[in-house]
C-alpha cells in the first residue's frame, strides 16, 4: 500500500503488543511484531499468571488448616518449593506457546529479536542485522522491576522477576515496599512458612486503595504472622556469613535470606531510539501519549506499561486493541479508564472497582457508605477468626453505586461481576431489589440495608 515493508511494526510481544498485532492483522494490515524474549511478556512469564498460581498454592496452607474443623486429618503434609517453581514454569511456557500460535494464526509475523528504532519509519532488528520499514510503529515494551540503587548494598537484593526462578525458598524474607506486588508476595512467602517482614516508608499499605481495604488487608496479614513496619525503609544492606542484614533508616537491623525490592517499575523506554525518533518521555521515562495512544511522533504509538497509565494486563490489551481499531478498523477508539476493577491477591484477598470512599467524598457533596463486616459461614466451623469486609460507596444524591470494595475469599471474582453493575450505573436500589443467593458471602452485597455513614459536605464543613 505505501512502499513500507509493513503497515504496522509492533515492538514487544507482551499482553498489549500481541493483542494489537493480532487485531491489526485481522483487520487486513501487514503486521510484524518483535520480541526479544519469550512471547507473552510480563503477565504470562513474570507477573499475573505465575504470581496467581503461587498465590493459589499459598491458599492450600489455609485450606489445609481449615479442613481439620471439617473432619480432615492432614498430618505429615509438606510443601516443596522446587515442585511449585517447576510446574508453574511449565505452565507459563505452555501459555507462551499458545500466544505464539495465536499470533501465527492471525497472520502477524513474529520476529524474535530486539528492535531498535532508527527513525520514525525504520526499525533495526538486532539479532538479524537488518532494518525494516513500517508506516506505523507501536511501542509495547512494558516495564521492568527495579532495585533501589540509592541503597548501599542494593545489589544483594532481588526483584519480583527473580522469585519465579529462585532455587530455594528463603527462610526469612524482607520486602521493601507495600504496593500490590510487595503485599502479594508477602502473603505467598508467609503461607509457605517463610518469616516475612514488610517495610514501607508510608503510613499505610496499598496506597490508592480504599482505606477499609488497606486496613483490613493489613490486619489480616498481621494475623498471619507477617510483620509490617511502617514509616521506615531500608537504608543499607550488608551481606554476612549468616545472611543479609538490612539496616533501616531508623537504625533497626533486619536479618533476612532474601531482600525483595517491590518499589515500583520503570518503563522500558531507554536505549532503543525513542527520543531520537521524536517520541517525548515524561520525567519518569514513560512514553507520553494522547487519548488514542499516539506519541509526539505522529506515526508512532505506545501502549501498556511503557506509558505508565494504568499498569494492568487487561488495560494494556484494551489499549492495543484500540490502536489497531483506530489505525486499521476505520473507527477511532479511546480507552475508558473509569471503573477498571483491580485485585490484590494477598492473604486475605482484596478487590475493588470504582471510587474509594475518600475520592467519592472529595468529589460528591453527598455520599452514603454501606459496609458489612462478617464472619463467613465456613470460618466458624474452621475456627478461623477472620471476617470479610464488603463496602459500597453510593452517591447520596442519585443513589448510584460509585464503588465496591471487598476483602476476603474470592474478592476478585465477586468484584469482577459487581464491576458490570457499577459500570452500568446501577443504583443502590438496584442492588437491594436483587434477590440474594443463599448461602453465599456475596449476598451481603444485596442485603446492606442501613448506611454506616451518610456524608453530606455542607454538614462536614
Ligand atoms: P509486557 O507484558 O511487559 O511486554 C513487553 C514486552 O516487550 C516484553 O516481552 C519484553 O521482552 C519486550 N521488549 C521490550 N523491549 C523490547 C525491544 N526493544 N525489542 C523487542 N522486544 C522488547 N496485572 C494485572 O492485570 N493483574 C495482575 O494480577 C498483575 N500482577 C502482576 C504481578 C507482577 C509481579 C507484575 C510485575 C505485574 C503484574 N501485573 C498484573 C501487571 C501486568 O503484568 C502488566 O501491566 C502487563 O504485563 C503489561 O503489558 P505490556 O504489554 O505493556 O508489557
Amino acid at each position: 500500500m505505501t512502499g513500507f515493508d509493513y503497515d504496522l511494526f509492533v515492538i514487544g510481544g507482551g499482553s498489549g503488543g500481541v493483542r494489537a498485532a493480532r487485531v491489526a492483522a485481522e483487520h487486513g494490515a501487514k503486521v510484524a511484531i518483535a520480541e526479544e524474549d519469550k512471547v507473552g511478556g510480563t503477565c504470562v512469564l513474570r507477573g499475573c499468571v505465575p504470581k496467581k498460581l503461587f498465590a493459589h498454592s499459598a491458599h492450600f496452607a489455609e485450606a489445609l488448616e481449615d479442613s481439620v474443623g471439617f473432619g480432615w486429618s492432614v498430618e505429615g503434609v509438606r510443601f516443596d518449593w522446587p515442585t511449585l517453581v517447576r510446574n508453574v514454569t511449565a505452565d507459563t511456557d505452555y501459555l507462551s506457546s499458545i500466544y505464539t500460535r495465536n499470533l501465527d494464526r492471525s497472520g502477524a509475523e513474529l520476529i524474535r529479536s530486539r528492535a531498535v528504532i532508527e527513525d520514525a519509519h525504520t526499525i533495526r532488528l538486532e539479532s538479524e542485522s537488518r532494518a525494516v520499514t513500517a508506516r506505523y510503529i507501536l511501542v509495547a515494551t512494558g516495564g521492568s522491576p527495579k532495585l533501589d540503587s540509592a541503597v548501599p548494598g542494593h545489589e544483594h537484593g532481588i526483584v519480583s522477576d527473580d522469585i519465579f526462578t529462585m532455587p530455594l525458598l528463603p527462610k526469612r524474607v524482607l520486602i521493601v515496599g507495600a504496593g500490590f506486588v510487595g503485599i502479594e508476595f508477602a502473603g505467598i512467602f508467609a503461607a509457605f512458612g517463610t518469616e516475612t517482614t514488610v517495610i514501607h516508608r508510608g503510613d499505610e499499605i496499598l496506597r490508592g486503595f480504599d482505606m477499609d481495604i488497606r486496613r483490613s488487608v493489613h490486619a489480616g496479614m498481621e494475623r498471619r504472622g507477617i510483620s509490617i513496619i511502617m514509616g521506615d525503609t531500608v537504608a543499607s544492606i550488608e551481606k554476612t556469613p549468616a545472611g543479609l542484614v538490612g539496616t533501616a533508616r531508623s537504625g533497626r537491623k533486619l536479618n533476612a535470606d532474601a531482600i525483595l525490592f517491590a518499589i515500583g517499575r520503570t518503563p522500558n523506554s531507554g536505549a532503543f531510539g525513542l527520543p531520537e525518533a521524536g517520541v517525548a518521555l515524561d520525567a519518569n521515562g514513560a512514553v507520553v501519549v494522547d487519548e488514542f495512544s499516539r506519541t509526539s511522533a505522529g506515526n508512532i504509538y505506545a501502549i501498556g506499561d511503557v506509558t505508565n497509565r494504568l499498569c494492568l494486563t487487561p488495560v494494556a490489551i484494551r489499549e492495543g486493541e484500540a490502536v489497531a481499531d483506530t489505525l486499521f478498523g476505520g473507527r477511532p477508539v479511546a480507552v475508558d479508564y473509569r471503573n477498571v476493577p483491580e485485585a490484590v491477591f494477598s492473604q486475605p484477598e482484596a478487590a475493588t472497582v470504582g471510587l474509594t470512599e475518600e475520592v467519592a467524598k472529595a468529589t460528591f457533596p453527598a455520599v452514603d457508605i454501606y459496609k458489612a463486616v462478617f464472619k463467613p459461614l465456613a470460618n466458624r466451623v474452621a475456627g478461623r477468626d477472620e471476617r470479610m469486609m464488603m463496602k459500597l460507596v453510593v452517591d447520596g444524591s442519585t443513589d448510584r453505586v460509585l464503588g465496591c470494595h471487598i476483602v476476603g475469599d474470592h474478592a476478585s471474582e465477586l468484584v469482577q461481576v459487581a464491576a458490570i453493575a457499577v459500570r452500568m450505573g446501577a443504583t443502590k436500589a438496584d442492588f437491594d431489589q436483587t434477590v440474594a443467593l443463599h448461602p453465599t458471602a456475596a449476598e451481603e452485597l444485596v442485603t446492606m440495608r442501613k448506611p454506616a455513614e451518610r456524608f453530606r459536605r455542607e454538614a462536614a464543613e
